[in-house]
C-alpha cells in the first residue's frame, strides 16, 4: 500500500504478531486516511483488540511496522505514542472510579501538560482552571455535564463510555481509536453513542473503529477491513462489503450479523 499518499495518518506496514505458536496477526497492512472513519470488523478472535494494541504499542509486533504521520511507532512506549497524537477508548474502560467524572476528564489534560511533547496545545494552558473549563466544555460535548460531581464507579455501563470518549477528546487527538465502543450497551446508548461519534467525524477526526455492532459500523464507516483468523481478508467501501459472501462466511455461526 502507498506510504508516499500524503493524506495517510497511519499506516500498518506488513504487520505478524504470533502469541507461541499462535499467529494472531499475518499479513497486516492497511492505512487510514486524514479525516476518515475505518471500521476493523471480524469475528471474536479474529485479531481486532491484538491490532488496535500493536498500534498504540502495548503490544510489539513480531515483525513489520506501524508509522503515524511519517513516524515509526513500533519500539515506542504507549505513554509515548499516546503523546504524538493517539488517543484510545479499550474494550474495557479504564478510568479512575473513585474520582469525579469531571476529575477523570482532567486528568489526561494534566498528563499532557505536565509531559514533554511536541505540537501540545494543552502544553499552553498553565493553569488548573484552564483545563476545568476544558473538561467542562468536553462534557458538555458528550452530553455527561450533569454527571460533572458524580464518582465516576457509580456511572452506568453508556456513561462511563462516554466519559472514556471525552478523557480522549480533551486530548485533541490525530487520530481516536475505539475498540467495541457500543459493547453491552443498551439500544438507547448504542444510538447516543452513534449520534456522538457522527458529530466527532464531522469535525473531520480521524478515527478507527473496532465493532460488533453492525448497525454501528454501518452509520460511521466510511471503509472496513474485515479481519478473520488474523488476516484482512476483504476491504473496501460499505457497501461492496456488506453483500461479500467472504464476510458472511467469515461471520457464520459466530455473529448474527
Ligand atoms: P478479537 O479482538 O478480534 O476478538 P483478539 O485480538 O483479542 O481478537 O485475539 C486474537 C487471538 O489472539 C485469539 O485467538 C486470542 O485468544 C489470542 N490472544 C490475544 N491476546 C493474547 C495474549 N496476550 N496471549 C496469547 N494469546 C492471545
Ligand atoms: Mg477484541
Amino acid at each position: 500500500m502507498a506510504t508516499t499518499d500524503t493524506n495517510v495518518v497511519l499506516h500498518v506496514d506488513d504487520v505478524h504478531k504470533t502469541f507461541g505458536g499462535l499467529h494472531a496477526l499475518a499479513d497486516i497492512d492497511l492505512s487510514v486516511r486524514e479525516g476518515e472513519t475505518l471500521a476493523i470488523i471480524g469475528p471474536n478472535g479474529a485479531g481486532k483488540s491484538t491490532l488496535l494494541n500493536v498500534i498504540v504499542g502495548r503490544l510489539a509486533p513480531t515483525s513489520g511496522a506501524v508509522v503515524f504521520d511519517g513516524q515509526v511507532l513500533t519500539g515506542r512506549q504507549p505513554h509515548q505514542i499516546n503523546q504524538l497524537g493517539v488517543a484510545r477508548v479499550f474494550q474495557t474502560p479504564e478510568i479512575f472510579p473513585d474520582l469525579s467524572v469531571l476529575q477523570n476528564v482532567m486528568t489526561p489534560a494534566f498528563a499532557k501538560r505536565d509531559g514533554a511533547f511536541r505540537l501540545n496545545f494543552l502544553k499552553a494552558l498553565a493553569s488548573e482552571r484552564e483545563i476545568r473549563e476544558l473538561a467542562e466544555e468536553t462534557l458538555e460535548d458528550v452530553g455527561l455535564e450533569g454527571h460533572r460531581n458524580t464518582h465516576a464507579g457509580a456511572l452506568s455501563r453508556g456513561d462511563k463510555r462516554r466519559m472514556e470518549l471525552a478523557m480522549c477528546l480533551i486530548q485533541k487527538p490525530r487520530l481516536l481509536l475505539l475498540d467495541e465502543p457500543t459493547a453491552g450497551m443498551s439500544r438507547h446508548d448504542t444510538n447516543t453513542t452513534i449520534e456522538l461519534l457522527q458529530k466527532i467525524k464531522a469535525r473531520g477526526m480521524t478515527k478507527i473503529i473496532i465493532e460488533h455492532d453492525m448497525h454501528v459500523v454501518f452509520s460511521l464507516a466510511d471503509r472496513i477491513s474485515v479481519l478473520a483468523g488474523g488476516r484482512i481478508i476483504v476491504e473496501g467501501l460499505p457497501d461492496d462489503v456488506r453483500g461479500n459472501p467472504k464476510v458472511q462466511e467469515a461471520y457464520l455461526g459466530t455473529v448474527a450479523a
